[in-house]
């Protein structure tokens, strides 16, 4: 007796499986295929850049004012004259932003005049020690349309990219 109810429960387990053969699939082949975001998501940082290449921070420090969590770090610089690094009058030679006190409000955004620092749909972001979520201008800033060739894009820098000691984000 207590075999067939064995055999019936294992029946009954199989036939849970093979009803799922069946059915569409919930999942989703990640990393290689992603489901959508919501329109209004807001995931990981860029620093965009103007058409002409320039970086679209002036260096105001408006984000750092306006996090909450206090996890921007802007120091700014005046331009030189000949090679600007931004339209205005300063930029920011040093922007880092520490990926783990974030909460992704998006504040940073809202007060930034020049839409320098924006954020992107991008979520997934994999590291194994505490300093590699704290990214500088050098992950979290876009390619150089300057420096993109016939070949394809820009050959190092911009958001995303594995910058020493940083994170990788999908
Ligand atoms: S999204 Fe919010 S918490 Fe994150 S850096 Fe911007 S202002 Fe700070
Ligand atoms: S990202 Fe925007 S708000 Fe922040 S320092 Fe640069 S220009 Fe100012």
């Amino acid at each position: 007796m207590a075999a067939l109810e064995r055999v019936w429960a294992l029946g009954r387990g199989l036939g849970t499986t093979f009803g799922y053969l069946f059915k569409p699939r919930t999942t989703v082949d990640y990393p290689e295929k992603e489901r959508p975001v919501a329109e209004r998501f807001r995931g990981l940082h860029i620093l965009d850049r103007h058409d002409d290449g320039l970086e679209k921070c002036v260096g105001c420090e408006l984000c750092q004012a306006a996090c909450p969590a206090h996890c921007i770090t802007v120091e700014a610089a005046e331009n030189a004259p000949d090679a600007p690094t931004s339209p205005g009058e300063r930029y920011a030679w040093r922007y880092e932003i520490d990926l783990l006190r974030c909460i992704f409000c998006g504040f940073c955004e809202e007060a930034c005049p020049t839409g320098a620092i924006q954020l992107t749909p991008r979520h997934d972001l994999i590291g194994f020690r505490r300093s590699e979520f704290e990214v500088d201008k050098r992950w979290l800033t876009v390619p150089d349309p300057r420096r993109a060739t016939a070949a394809g894009p820009a050959a190092s820098g911009g958001a995303g990219e594995r910058a020493p000691g940083g994170p990788i984000a999908g």
